[in-house]
């Protein structure tokens, strides 16, 4: 089977017939930009803990998937990704199902950007950063009518639908910025490069992920991924964005400030550290067990209702 079959077979018939019965598909999905760090263990392990407590009327827990987001190598942390995967087994944080690259799918994003091309559904953009700033920083639909070939030129999702609502699992009724959910935004860029928004909506349908738990810091980008997957006839997955931990400042944790040492050899600190971070009440005597065991206690515990409704939280 072709993978742009796939996507066709995907996007009519089969997910609506996974979800009929009830099976979970989530993930965790990093760019190798650079290592994990606490902020990205908490996404990680969220994301994995409400997979694995998850219990189907089959009696089957749900299924976690990892990601590599390696679309684009100028961002990209030489050694990144085996380093991230490493740390996810040290953590417990075992993946069903191969690892998906997203540098392997090329081809998907290409056939994807097709077919909306041919429907009408998007169109080059020659605009510059500085000229939409100067119109006030939102997008107007400047080059809609231009017909500009596609050299230097970004392609843009015609937004029919300007999705900026949706229900958060932790977060609870969210109201995304509208003129920017409701933007004609990029999914092929200047540089060739495929835009994230593409990526990620394409390969979760591909994936066939029904549940998107990640930080805070992609709260506003759902609003256009959900347009996007209504523009491609996709069932919606159920999203969830838990708390970001930041610095006193406001600022997300990186390795320069004081985040919590992802350490490979001694896991169990974070892990506790990054439970207690979602609001979960691990015995503090967990430290001392080993690692597996950490993972069955939060899966066996692990309570969505005790992560808090707060979309960031400093970790000073
Ligand atoms: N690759 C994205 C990031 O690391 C996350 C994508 C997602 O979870 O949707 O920020
Ligand atoms: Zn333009």
């Amino acid at each position: 089977m072709t993978k742009q079959a796939s996507l066709t077979k995907i996007s009519s018939s089969e997910r609506p017939l996974l979800l009929s019965n009830n099976a979970y598909r989530g993930r965790f999905a990093p760019s190798p930009s650079g290592l994990l760090h606490f902020g990205s263990l908490i996404a990680a392990l969220a994301s994995f803990l409400d997979a694995k407590s998850f219990t189907s009327s089959q009696g089957q827990s749900g299924k976690w998937l990892v990601r590599i987001e390696d679309i684009d190598p100028p961002r990209e942390q030489l050694g990144a990704s085996s380093a991230i995967l490493t740390t996810l087994e040290a953590f417990g944080l075992h993946w069903d199902e191969s690892v998906l690259y997203q540098s392997q799918q090329s081809q998907l994003y290409q056939d994807t950007l097709s077919d909306l091309q041919q429907k009408n559904l998007s169109y080059n953009c020659r605009c510059t950063r500085a000229e939409i700033k100067a119109l006030g920083g939102i997008y107007q639909g400047h080059c809609q009518t231009l017909s500009h070939s596609k050299d230097n030129s970004a392609i843009r999702l015609k937004n029919q639908y300007g999705h900026y609502q949706f229900n958060d699992i932790f977060q609870g009724s969210i109201n995304c910025n509208q003129p920017l959910a409701k933007e004609d935004f990029i999914i092929h860029r200047k540089d060739g490069l495929f835009a994230y928004q593409l990526a990620v909506v394409v390969d979760d349908i591909y994936q066939n992920v029904n549940h998107v738990i990640r930080g805070c810091d992609l709260l506003e980008p759902t609003a256009r991924q959900l347009t996007l997957l209504a523009t491609l006839n996709s069932t919606t997955p159920v999203y969830g964005h838990v708390p970001l931990a930041v610095t006193t400042g406001g600022y997300k944790l990186s390795k320069q400030n004081k985040a919590p040492a992802i350490d490979n050899n001694s896991p169990q600190p974070a892990l506790i550290a990054a439970l207690e971070f979602l609001g979960q009440v691990p015995d503090p005597k967990l430290v001392n067990e080993k690692v597996d065991d950490i993972i069955r206690w939060a899966i066996e515990n692990w309570s969505r209702e005790k992560v808090a409704s707060v979309t960031e939280i400093s970790i000073e």
